[in-house]
């Protein structure tokens, strides 16, 4: 099965090339960007992995709906979580009426809902962080590697600041 091998840009070129040209960056793409040269330089159009379609208008809008309803809901989130929170210090002070355990449950409580509402903070963060670049032209560039974080990710994750082998290292380390 040499089908593999095949498929695979000419080895012996890549390095010669390579060895020429050693001083600036050696472009991996460059082999196949013929082919797509047409569609890469459209103004609006956010960077795709390779094979991957490009993002259309309605594709861009939907990511951005998607974003701007995860706002409101994360809004909403952090705004009832503060509501508790603060119900819960006014009722868990160690004033008349509440002996120790209550004192107890009432601080576990109020530290569930603390977390609850860091999570949604820091979420609600990654989503306007996520509006922001999409407004200013950044939004599908990994922020680790700088290669296209692909578009069938961020149709699944449209907060994914990261591809999805720097997002696995981060998670391994
Ligand atoms: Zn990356």
């Amino acid at each position: 099965m040499a089908k593999a091998d095949a498929d695979r840009p000419g080895r012996a070129g890549r390095t010669a090339a390579a060895a020429r040209s050693s001083s600036e960056p050696v472009q991996a793409s460059a082999t196949k960007a013929s082919a797509k040269k047409a569609s890469r330089r459209s103004p609006s159009s956010l960077p795709v992995r390779q094979g991957e379609d490009s993002w259309t208008a309605s594709d861009v809008a939907h990511v951005r709906a998607e974003l701007e309803a995860d706002r409101a809901r994360l809004l909403d989130e952090v705004a009832a979580a503060d509501l508790e929170i603060k119900s819960l210090l006014r009722d868990g002070g160690d004033g008349a009426g509440n002996d120790q355990a209550d004192v107890g449950s009432k601080a576990l409580e109020r530290d569930a809902e603390m977390s609850l509402a860091n999570n949604s903070r820091e979420m609600l963060l990654q989503v306007e962080h996520a509006l922001a670049r999409l407004d200013d032209g950044s939004y599908g560039v990994c922020e680790s590697c700088g290669q296209p974080i692909g578009k069938l990710r961020l149709m699944a994750f449209p907060r994914a600041t990261l591809c999805l082998s720097c997002k696995q290292q981060q998670e391994r380390r």
